[in-house]
């Protein structure tokens, strides 16, 4: 009885995201195209009520974000102990996301070469934008940064990797030292339930900010930007898609014969979570519980992974940026040779790596695929009007993922339930 009433109001928190979701994209566009401009408009309901309630939201989950992943990763590496099964976790989990990325952006090259988004637009059609090159830091110190020179400062800046760094370390060394430490360990172990009690309280207020995060979006760009890059848009969505629904399902069962429908049923409110905030960052705690919970992938491979993932492993933001490279090559009339192909499948790949979790970061990354294969830069201004909505469809890819390689590493290191999984009502 007692187990039916909690199912009930489980499945009533995603089914309330996703009429959150729908409600809010609807009022958006009525408020777009039936309110004239004006102080009430832009101030009040806009920039006003929706803002507020939908960053608010959003800073409410990035908030639990350090300190979550920072305890759960030392509980998770505290439980592994030994630091042999923690290094094969890592190299395995490494090497997964590194290959997901090179399919994606190959993907992306193929879709887009079939649906040719650039011939026929028409550049001076299209407003030019101001757009700053990323400044590319070099591949050393790309590598230099993720051993922490100061770890509360990383946690300060909420710079994953350092982060994930030092509590691999903390945890490994209260798993060495034992019971001498263990008033320590308990106090991990225990801040770790208040993250996730704290998650699972902020997660009760989704639907509001989902409705918020989604109204004000279409409010403010209303149906008007996406017609002229329609195009690439399909074809982003196209990729996005089928890296999602195939690729991922495929790897999915080849290595775990769970059955993909249900994966993507149970994950579809991390999924919708990741559209409307365009962040992976702050979707991390959701990810993390509902693996947990629904799928019965133990937190001590999920709090490594997923984080890891969060940070490194962007296939979705990939797929854009291979889409927009033949877009912008075709738009300017610019044939690329096979060699090229490569070269971007290579830096789209650790583009992947170096955008972070946050909104929009994929389109500042773009520079430094464009410059490697000598695109002018100037061309991301031409896709940035609609890329809010890609950014939004692929951040789920991203994080969709970071679940899938998670799953398939828990079950390789028999830290999957499968009795979980299996539970329909969860
Ligand atoms: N918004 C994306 C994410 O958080 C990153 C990007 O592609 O801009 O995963």
């Amino acid at each position: 009885m007692e187990n039916n009433l909690q199912t009930k109001k489980k499945l009533s928190l995603s089914t309330t995201i996703f009429i959150a979701l729908i409600s809010g994209a609807v009022l958006g566009v009525i408020i777009h195209y039936a309110l004239p401009a004006g102080y009430l408009k832009d101030e009040i309901i806009v920039g006003g009520i929706f803002y507020v309630v939908g960053q608010g939201f959003i800073r409410l989950m990035q908030m639990l974000v350090v300190p979550l992943v920072f305890c759960s990763l030392v509980c998770g590496s505290m439980a592994i102990g030994d630091t042999k099964t923690l290094g094969k976790v890592g190299v395995k989990t490494i090497g997964f996301y590194l290959v997901t990325t090179m399919m994606a952006v190959t993907l992306a090259l193929t879709v887009a070469q079939l649906i040719n988004p650039g011939i026929g637009v028409n550049l001076s059609a299209v407003e030019q934008k101001d757009v700053t090159a990323a400044e590319p830091t070099a591949m050393v110190d790309t590598l230099l940064n993720i051993i922490p020179k100061n770890p509360i400062g990383s946690m300060a800046n909420g710079d994953m990797l350092p982060i994930i760094v030092f509590a691999l370390f903390v945890g490994v060394m209260l798993a060495k030292l034992g019971t001498k430490v263990s008033t320590v360990s308990n106090f991990f172990s225990q801040f770790n339930d208040i993250m996730m009690e704290m998650t699972m309280t902020v997660m009760k207020l989704a639907p509001v900010g989902v409705f918020c995060l989604i109204a004000k979006t279409f409010a403010e760009i209303g149906f008007d930007a996406f017609v002229p890059m329609l195009k690439y848009m399909l074809a982003v969505f196209l990729a996005l898609i089928i890296q999602c629904l195939g690729v991922y399902q495929i790897l999915l069962f080849v290595f775990t014969r769970l059955n993909p429908v249900k994966f993507i049923k149970k994950f579809f409110p991390v999924m919708m979570f990741a559209f409307t905030t365009a962040t992976s960052n702050a979707t991390i705690p959701m990810s993390i519980d509902t693996l947990e919970k629904k799928m019965g992938v133990s937190r001590k491979i999920s709090s490594f992974t997923v984080p890891l993932g969060a940070t490194v492993n962007m296939d979705g933001t990939s797929i854009m940026q291979g889409v927009a490279v033949i877009f912008i090559a075709q738009a300017y009339g610019i044939d690329l040779s096979l060699g090229q192909l490569v070269t971007v499948v290579a830096t789209a790949t650790l583009a992947s790596i170096g955008t972070a979790g946050v909104p929009s970061v994929g389109l500042v990354t773009l520079s430094m695929v464009l410059t490697s294969v000598g695109l002018p830069v100037e061309g991301i201004a031409f896709i940035m009007g609609i890329d809010r909505i890609l950014d939004m469809t692929r951040t789920a890819v991203n994080i969709t993922g970071d679940a899938v390689c998670t799953t398939i590493v828990a079950k390789q290191n028999g830290e999957l339930k499968k009795e979980v999984f299996e539970r329909m009502d969860s």
